[in-house]
């Protein structure tokens, strides 16, 4: 079982922003996107989670080709969590998470289901917001607020999900109380494609990485063969601090590479 994108090409405006990226979820793995900004990591979710209309290329979803554009039969299967999440609207935490459930209600948005309470009360749990149900959504840290749009995107139940800088704001414990929580949805058999920066937890919590460079994949495997000294200059243009801890492998980027070297 797979979410896959084949040659995926992509124009804006004349300027090539994808080119022939591919890239391939499975279920029950964590895959990372990484890439230094402007790369094109948000735009391949986008276009992966059928939000680019413009795109070129293959996309199946369980071997099926994908329909175009996002439905709503594809929005139950494949979450999408955006890389800003604006809640600027005057409704409880509890409310925004229970928005997750949208795709599963054909017709006007009406009273939930019991079961559509206990699934929104378990996502609440699995992203620890359940301290801030009923607190306004527009009242929140940003750290707070990013793993409310992770409760919302965990609350639709889908096979797939693609989160776009998860971790980002997040304090060290979040950051990896999330991963850990990532993993566990893999676990528990779903398939997720994140987007961070975050060499170390890369290393740690993703079974591949994808690494894109300038609108193309420049490699992709396993986190420790791709995030080798090598590409990490080629790609980010600095040196990394590799090692291996107790607690697994690290990777800490010491200083920038002048541009000869890279
Ligand atoms: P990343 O997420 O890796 O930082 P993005 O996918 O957001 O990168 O952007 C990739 C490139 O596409 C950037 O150069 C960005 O400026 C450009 N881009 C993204 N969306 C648009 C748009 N709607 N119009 C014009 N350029 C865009
Ligand atoms: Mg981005």
């Amino acid at each position: 079982m797979s979410l896959e994108a084949t040659a995926i090409n992509l124009a804006i405006g004349g300027r090539a922003i994808l080119i022939d990226a591919s890239v391939r979820v499975d279920t029950g793995r964590v895959i990372g996107l990484l890439g230094p900004n402007g790369a094109g990591k948000s735009t391949l979710l986008r276009s992966l989670a059928g939000l680019e209309p413009s795109v070129a290329g293959k996309r199946t979803l369980d071997g099926v080709t994908a329909p175009p554009r996002a439905n709503r039969e594809w929005a139950c299967r494949v979450a999408y969590l955006p890389q800003t999440g604006d809640l600027s609207w005057p409704v409880t935490v509890r409310e925004v998470v229970t928005l997750g459930r949208l795709p599963h209600h054909a017709g006007p948005w009406g009273s939930q289901s019991a079961q559509d309470r206990a699934i929104v009360d378990l996502a609440m749990k699995h992203a620890d917001v359940t301290l801030l149900a009923n607190r306004p959504a527009d009242a929140l840290s940003g750290g707070e607020r990013a793993r409310v749009m992770l409760a919302r995107a965990l609350a639709t139940e889908a096979d797939y999900l693609l989160a776009d800088e998860p971790i980002a704001g997040l304090d060290p414990g979040h950051q990896l109380q999330v991963m850990e929580l990532l993993r566990a949805r893999a676990g528990a058999g779903m398939g997720l494609l994140v987007v961070l920066h975050d060499l170390t937890l890369a290393c740690r919590y993703c079974d591949m990485v994808v690494l894109l460079q300038a609108g193309r994949v420049v490699a992709q495997g396993r986190p420790l063969e791709v995030l080798n000294p090598d590409n990490l200059a080629n790609v980010f243009g600095v040196r990394v601090l590799a090692a291996n801890t107790p607690d697994g492998p690290i990777r800490v980027p010491v200083a920038r590479l002048p541009e000869d070297v890279r």
